[in-house]
């Protein structure tokens, strides 16, 4: 009996002939992706501004990347004119002026995110704080302890719940006396808005420090994961890791970031408990929140410091849309489980570094 090999063979012929082309496909691939990757490295562009009180820089990779940064510096001094607590005519300067004004859209639309935040953590974000902001000085540096008397008196006129929102004709309204400050959000919404701009414009790489708030767009154009420092608030030159990330925000809130050392050789920082008006000492020296949304990392970032390691827990554990790291008093490093794979502790952490789930 003889068997016919002939088709088996030219089979193994045309099975060996797809190998081949399927092998020159995959390093064409790679090749291109190789080349595609030096490209973008290659194309960086930077801007460095002075805005909304603090240092932004603002590093973009590929063609369009210096047209979508000019953009971006005009958007950002377009939101400052509307943001700015200080700067007359703003639009939160005619709410606190005038009681109510028409504004525009994305300042309706970040009073609005705030005020929802502002009820999600029970008034810890209370963005009706300024008078008691003021009164300690924080918005001029005229830096000063006001007396508890004087502190209860504005407290009265501190409730977020009394912002009203009119969405038809964009207007807000406030009682006498209340007034408002975005202190605490602004940047975040900022840096959504940069993102979004960028991503129009076919960026697909950046990384925007907008004053240690850090929102990326991508890898970095290797491919690899942007890399974010996380200060060690007891020492800012210091840090107390590196999170590894792509397409996400790190926002950290520090009692560091601005104090004063008043007469009685105490420390008191910028971030106030709504609930009595004094510097927030719960037990937090640092908050740093992880997620997709800018606006909402800084407002929670201000919000879980206010709250303090227990309360902070029991939100992240009730929301899940975010991840954290909190650096408490007694030098302990806390993460959430979403963190493990992408944090490294610097050389003096490691011991306190714990993780919750
Ligand atoms: P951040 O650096 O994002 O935590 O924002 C801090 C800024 O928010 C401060 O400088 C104040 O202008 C403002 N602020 C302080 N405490 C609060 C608070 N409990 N709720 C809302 N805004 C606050
Ligand atoms: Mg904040």
């Amino acid at each position: 009996m003889r068997i016919d090999l002939s088709g088996l063979h030219s089979g193994k012929r045309e099975c060996n002939l797809f190998f081949a082309i399927l092998v020159f496909i995959v390093i064409l691939a790679v090749w291109g992706n190789g080349a595609r990757q030096k490209r973008l490295a290659e194309t960086a562009h930077e801007k460095s501004l002075f805005a909304m009180d603090t240092y932004f820089s603002l590093r973009a990779y590929g063609p369009n990347a210096e047209a979508g940064l000019t953009l971006c510096e005009d958007r950002v001094r377009e939101l400052e004119k509307l943001l700015s607590v200080t700067a007359e005519g703003s639009d939160v300067w005619r709410i606190d002026q005038e009681q109510a004004a028409s504004v525009a859209e994305d300042t309706f639309r970040l009073i609005g995110e705030a005020l929802r935040i502002g009820e999600q953590t029970d008034g810890a974000l209370d963005i009706t704080l300024y008078p008691v902001l003021r009164a300690w000085g924080f918005t001029t540096g005229d830096y000063r302890i006001p007396e508890k008397q004087e502190l209860a008196e504005l407290l009265t006129a501190v409730d977020y719940r009394a912002v009203a929102l009119e969405g038809g004709s964009h207007s807000v309204t406030v009682p006498e006396g209340v007034q408002i400050d975005l202190g605490a959000v602004a940047k975040g919404y900022t840096g959504d808005v940069l993102i979004d701009i960028l991503r129009q414009q076919g960026v697909t790489s950046a990384i925007l420090d907008l004053g240690g708030n850090v929102q990326t767009l991508g890898t970095k154009p290797d491919g690899t994961p942007w890399r974010v420092a996380v200060r060690n608030p007891f020492d800012r030159s210091q840090v107390a890791g590196v999170l590894e990330v792509n397409d996400m925000c790190v926002i950290t809130s520090g009692g560091y970031e601005r104090y004063f050392t008043g007469e009685d050789g105490q420390i008191y920082w910028h971030i106030l408990d709504p609930v009595n008006g004094m510097p927030a000492r719960n037990g937090l020296v640092s908050v740093t929140v992880v997620g997709e949304q800018g606006v909402r990392c800084d407002a929670l970032s201000t919000a879980l410091f206010v709250m303090g390691k227990d309360r902070a827990v029991a939100f992240w554990k009730q929301q899940g849309d975010f991840d954290m790291i909190l650096i408490t008093e007694d030098g302990e490093l806390i993460l959430t489980e979403g963190l493990r794979d992408c944090f490294e502790s610097g050389a003096d952490w490691a011991e306190q570094v714990v993780y919750i789930d």
